[in-house]
C-alpha cells in the first residue's frame, strides 16, 4: 500500500510505504489527511478508524486496534519542496534549452541539434550542465574546438543546471498507481510548479 506524503503546506513531495506513513503519524511527525483536507493525529485516526466500515486502502489489525491505512499524510514540520538533480542526458539537455541552439538561439528539430562543449574537451572542458549546451550544426562547425573568444562567438543562452521540482515527475514515474485520493494534491503540484524561465 503506497501513501502520498505532503509537506506542511500540502504540497505532494513523496510516495512512501504505509508502514513508514503510519510510523510518522504515530511519532506525531505527520497527520493523516482525508479527502476533505481534514487532518488527524494518530489517536484521532485510530478513533475514526473504528467507524470506518469499508476502506479502499485496507486496515492494519492489532489485537487492540484496527487502523485504516491512510492514503495521504502531511508532514508537520517540513515545508520545503525537495529538489533533485535532473539527469544529464541528451534528451534532458535538449528539453532544458527548449530545442534551441545556445549560440544563435534558433529553435530547431532535435535532428538538427548537437551537443557542444563550450570549453572543448581537448582544452579541459567538463561534460556537465555548466559546460555542455545545445547547438545547431552550423554553430557547432563554426565553434569547432575553439574557445568562445577564439571563435568570436557568444552564447545567447547561458549554460546552467536545471532546477526542476521533481514531485510531479516523481509521482508520474513512480510504479505506484495514482489513487483518486491523491489526484487533487498532484493537480496542485501541476498547477503550482514553477515553470522554467527562458
Ligand atoms: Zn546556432
Amino acid at each position: 500500500m503506497d501513501v502520498l506524503v505532503l509537506n506542511r503546506n500540502f504540497f505532494a513531495i513523496q510516495i512512501t510505504t504505509w508502514r513508514r506513513a503510519l510510523r510518522l503519524v504515530y511519532m506525531d511527525r505527520a497527520s493523516v489527511v482525508d479527502e476533505e483536507y481534514k487532518t488527524y493525529s494518530f489517536g484521532d485516526w485510530c478513533e475514526i478508524s473504528r467507524y470506518i466500515k469499508a476502506h479502499p486502502g485496507g486496515f492494519v489489525k492489532t489485537p487492540a486496534l484496527r487502523i485504516a491505512i491512510p492514503e495521504v499524510i502531511a508532514l508537520k514540520f517540513y515545508d520545503r519542496v525537495p529538489f533533485r538533480d535532473v539527469k544529464f542526458t541528451r534528451r534532458n539537455i535538449y528539453e532544458h534549452y527548449n530545442y534551441k541552439c545556445c549560440y544563435c538561439g534558433k529553435k530547431l528539430p532535435p535532428t538538427q541539434l548537437n551537443l557542444d562543449h563550450v570549453v572543448p574537451r581537448s582544452r579541459g572542458g567538463r561534460t556537465d550542465w555548466k559546460n555542455v549546451v545545445t547547438s545547431c550544426i552550423s554553430c557547432n562547425l563554426k565553434k569547432g574546438s575553439f574557445l568562445l573568444e577564439e571563435a568570436g562567438m557568444k552564447l545567447k543562452i547561458k549554460p546552467n543546471r536545471p532546477a526542476v521540482n521533481p514531485c510531479l515527475s516523481l509521482i508520474l514515474k513512480s510504479p505506484a498507481k495514482v489513487k483518486s485520493s491523491w489526484q487533487k494534491f498532484i493537480d496542485s503540484v501541476y498547477w503550482n510548479i514553477e515553470l522554467e524561465k527562458e
